[in-house]
């Protein structure tokens, strides 16, 4: 027999197992708890969306989007083909008619036959010649708005209307729209704003989500295609610098409780995207880094031209006292950004939130603006980054919606997880509280019976499918961490007086039914 070949999780995804997923669901449960705490409410938004939602917020000459998005485009299916036949058969419900047909008639026919046998057959293939003759068709309604048809204006005019509808209809359907798995989820979050009229609710709307993210990035250590980040972004209202306190704040909050060693957050203001400021600075950087060009890497003399504020990323050892000595951000914002970022400074200062200025802690992007923060944690190694975040007032704008400030942040859980069971935060395998050994028909009864009752009192209880010997049973219940055996055999079963077995110890007690039940209360309550 040949032999299969087995499957294995595809590069940079894993499967997320017991214990550890344990630890993952504390860490959510705490976000919920803490985040709540805080006013924020959770937002759930699909895992993809069109392309053109991440190409226009994270910016076409990025990382993420130039090279590391998973899209693809998505085909339509019966169904989209039959709302496609029916958007063209209510704008010329004569379409199926027998008759003479001039060129645009037999357009229409001919593609309304192609989705008919399309939808009979199911045929997947069928959405390629589909979506092929939709372009046809759109092509040479374009072309019949131009030519001189019918010597009849009216005929010409409904034709031309006709047109106008079909395009409508048929941009509708998207067919082959091109769609990516989020790489990250502001951008989801900033377009269910503006799509559910959230400038609407009182402002400030706060948000918070979690969930898997994808990017087809080199996997390594904290580094995978599909990684998982909680993030919270604080939708409109004022820029006021209580509210970028606030978010950090909530976010070392969530840190402490979850028990994360070693943190460190990092602030920096950008400034924003005007001559007297950002530009202005980046203009002199720039012109800096020309004099120094030699001595850089190609990446960075790369970015000289496409962005240089990322240079100041670079981590290569023989630019750094290179960069050190460059203009620096602080010396250049204008005047209300030098006093936003003195009062979140201040803002910090008031709530006891620890911080360390870092100067190079930029964005690329031109709608960020202002704040800027990141966290590190211990044990992580290169990838030791927790958490980014920042101000950026003008993405709601970019998305096509009203003018509003923004500010948010995204943690790494993967990164999170690691860096908690690195400093021994992990969690226990998980055991049985009771094991239920039991022999006889009689007592399986009884064993269903005491099985239900103690899961109904919060226990832990593992009852074996099958009659196993006392011996095997105890050996099973062993190896599976239960902190106790309940024995049932027929004596137990007539006496009415069960035994429990502890097996750190290997005592042996008889309780009732009624007392058995009280007993692991209290063993539950004093552990
Ligand atoms: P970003 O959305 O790039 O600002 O990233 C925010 C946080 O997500 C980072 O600080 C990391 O902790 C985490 N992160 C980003 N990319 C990955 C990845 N490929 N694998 C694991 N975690 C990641």
């Amino acid at each position: 027999m040949a032999s299969k070949s087995k499957f294995q999780a595809i590069r940079g995804t894993r499967d997320l197992l017991p214990p550890d997923t344990a630890l993952w669901n504390r860490v959510e449960q705490t976000a919920h708890e803490v985040f709540s705490t805080y006013g924020f409410g959770e937002i759930r938004p699909p895992t993809f969306e069109p392309t053109e939602l991440f190409a226009r917020s994270i910016g076409v000459e990025t990382d993420v989007v130039s090279k590391e998005m998973y899209s693809f485009l998505d085909a339509p299916d019966v169904s989209d083909l039959e709302e496609a036949r029916d958007a063209v058969k209510q704008v010329n419900p004569g379409i199926g008619a027998a008759g003479k047909k001039d060129a645009f008639e037999l357009y229409l026919h001919n593609f309304i036959s192609e989705v008919e046998k399309g939808i009979a057959t199911k045929q997947l293939n069928l959405s390629l010649k589909a979506q092929s003759d939709f372009g046809i068709l759109k092509a040479r309604y374009v072309e019949l708005l131009g030519l001189p048809g019918s010597d009849d204006e009216d005929t010409n005019n409904k034709r031309r209307h006709l047109t106008f509808e079909i395009i409508i209809k048929t941009d509708l359907l998207k067919f082959g729209e091109s769609v990516t798995l989020r790489p990250e989820a502001t951008a989801s979050v900033c377009r269910a704003y503006i799509e559910h009229n959230m400038q609407q609710l009182p402002q400030p709307v706060k948000l918070f989500y979690m969930g898997p993210m994808f990017r087809r990035e080199r996997p390594q250590k904290g580094r995978y295609r599909q990684f998982y980040q909680i993030g919270a972004e604080i939708l409109g209202g004022p820029d006021a610098p209580a509210i970028d306190a606030e978010l950090i704040e909530m976010l070392m909050t969530f840190f402490e409780k979850c028990g994360l060693q070693g943190t460190e957050l990092s602030i920096n203001s950008i400034g924003h995207a005007a001559d007297n400021c950002r530009r202005g600075y980046v203009a002199k950087l720039k012109a800096e880094l020309e004099k120094v060009k030699d001595k850089l890497g190609t990446d960075s003399q790369r970015r000289i031209e496409t962005n240089p504020l990322r240079v100041l990323d670079s981590k290569l050892e023989h630019e750094q006292p290179i960069i050190e000595k460059l203009p620096r951000i602080a010396d250049h914002l204008c005047d209300e950004c030098k006093t936003h970022y003195a009062a979140v400074k201040h803002e910090l200062e008031l709530r006891g939130v620890i911080y360390r200025e870092n100067w190079r802690l930029v964005r690329g992007l031109d709608y960020y603006m202002r704040t800027t923060f990141e966290i590190t944690a211990q044990g992580l190694g290169s990838q030791n980054a927790v958490c980014g975040g920042g101000r950026y007032d003008g993405l709601v704008e970019l998305l096509g919606g009203p003018p509003t400030k923004g500010i948010g942040f995204a943690i790494g859980e993967d990164r999170l997880i690691l860096s908690l069971q690195e400093s021994g935060k992990g969690a226990a395998p998980q055991g049985r509280d009771v094991y239920i050994a039991w022999m006889g028909e009689r007592a399986y009864a009884t064993a269903l019976r005491a099985a239900k009752n103690l899961r109904d009192a919060g226990f832990r209880v593992e009852l074996p499918p099958v009659e196993l010997k006392f011996g095997k049973a105890l050996e099973r219940a062993s190896k599976l961490g239960s902190r106790f055996a309940l024995i049932l055999g027929d004596n137990e079963v007539a006496d009415g007086q069960w035994t429990l077995k502890t097996l750190a110890d290997g005592s042996q007690q008889k309780l009732s039914e009624q007392a058995l039940l009280e007993y692991l209360h209290t063993q539950r309550a004093a552990s």
